[in-house]
């Protein structure tokens, strides 16, 4: 495929449409593939126009620049949804919101995903991070991942299984090496009441809903998918309680953000966000960028923030740590050049 008149690619997109943080500037080209297919077809454009594909779900932890390059072909998976299940297996596609795992497994009885509630992002993009809530990984669920290798897309899809994914904590081998994760087989390891409940629950999304980056589109759906669920089902089968409590405690979903900016550095002890609070750095702004009142590693945009606002903030907290502490935070988000 040559022709750039692919359905699924389009010009001249506002990446903050695209992302939980809000920001970004003008794409020149932005794809949102529905199918496997799509991707291989993408692929070849890319090469044949000598464009560079930039991957990402649903821009929950990434920061797009402010004028973003116009060879980079913007690649977003959320489009692609494709579930199904198989006795012990769940397949997933890459664009799967995270947290209609939870809403699945409240549907067909499992309480296996109930972690994954109110987390933001694709199951493509957890599996790049090893995206975690307290002690459950993402990675506990993997079985195989199935991605197209960038450098020989010819190849097609290729697996790999979860002993060779290196994931740790927010790691994955998906961060060192240029594959595009296509989907994933997740284990249920308590084994689901009614399988057969998956479709008909599938059926009644809202996908436009589901591919939504704004927060308070995504809090506000699934809140009211939960409330649907639990009077169809029994309510105290349906504990997601307390994940609703934490998340609304540290305004989540109050401000665009990514989440926590930076990694946390266990050699240390203490998390990233208390360091921050001790430095006393909550509340500082710059520019529409604001360290978050309540939580020392979220950066929140507090309307009209732009991307070097944000990256100000990051150097001023990695700074401020290195001086008193002695070492620079990583950060989690991926900021896009
Ligand atoms: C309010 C809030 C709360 C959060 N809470 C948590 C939390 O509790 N725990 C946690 O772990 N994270 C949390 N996050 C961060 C974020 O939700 C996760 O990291 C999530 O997994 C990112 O998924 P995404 O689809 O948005 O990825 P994106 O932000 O779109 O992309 C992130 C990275 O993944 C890569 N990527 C995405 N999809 C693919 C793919 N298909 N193939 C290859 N690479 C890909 C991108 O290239 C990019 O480098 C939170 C974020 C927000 C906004």
């Amino acid at each position: 495929m040559t022709s750039m008149e692919l359905a699924c690619l389009f010009k001249d997109q506002p990446l903050s449409r695209y992302s939980t943080y809000e920001i970004g500037g003008q794409a020149k080209f932005l794809a949102l593939p529905r199918k496997d297919t799509d991707v291989l077809d993408l692929l070849e454009i890319a090469q044949n126009q000598g464009l560079h594909p930039l991957l990402f779900g649903m821009g929950s932890n990434l920061l797009f620049p402010d004028e973003p390059n116009p060879d980079t072909l913007f690649i977003s998976t959320r489009s692609h949804m494709e579930i199904s299940i198989n006795q012990d297996r769940l397949h997933v596609s890459a664009g799967t919101p995270m947290s209609l795992l939870a809403l699945i497994g409240a549907a067909i009885g499992t309480s296996d995903f109930d972690f994954c509630f109110l987390l933001p992002g694709t199951l493509g993009g957890g599996v790049y991070m090893n995206a975690k809530y307290f002690s459950n990984h993402i990675s506990d669920y993997i079985d195989r991942v199935y991605y197209v290798d960038l450098d020989d897309f010819r190849q097609g899809i290729q697996s790999i299984s979860v002993e060779h994914c290196e994931f740790a904590y927010k790691q994955s081998i998906f961060q060192r090496k240029n594959w595009f994760i296509i989907s994933a087989d997740l284990k249920i390891k308590q084994l689901p009441d009614h399988p057969e409940a998956l479709q008909p629950f599938l059926a009644q999304l809202d996908r436009g809903m589901l591919e939504n980056s704004s927060l308070q589109v995504f809090s506000s759906y699934y809140m009211k998918w939960l409330d649907r669920l639990k009077q169809e089902h029994d309510p105290t089968a349906i504990p997601m309680r307390s994940i609703i409590t934490d998340r609304n405690g540290k305004l989540h979903f109050e401000y665009p953000s990514c989440g926590s900016v930076f990694k946390n550095n266990y050699s240390i002890g203490e998390p990233i966000g208390k360091l921050a609070d001790r430095l006393h750095l909550r509340g500082t702004q710059h520019g529409m960028a604001m360290i978050s009142p309540v939580h020392g590693n979220v950066i929140q945009n507090r309307g009209g923030a732009k991307a070097e606002d944000v990256i100000h903030l990051i150097r001023l907290v990695q700074e401020s740590i290195d001086k008193h502490y002695g070492f620079v935070p990583e950060p989690e988000l991926v900021i896009v050049s």
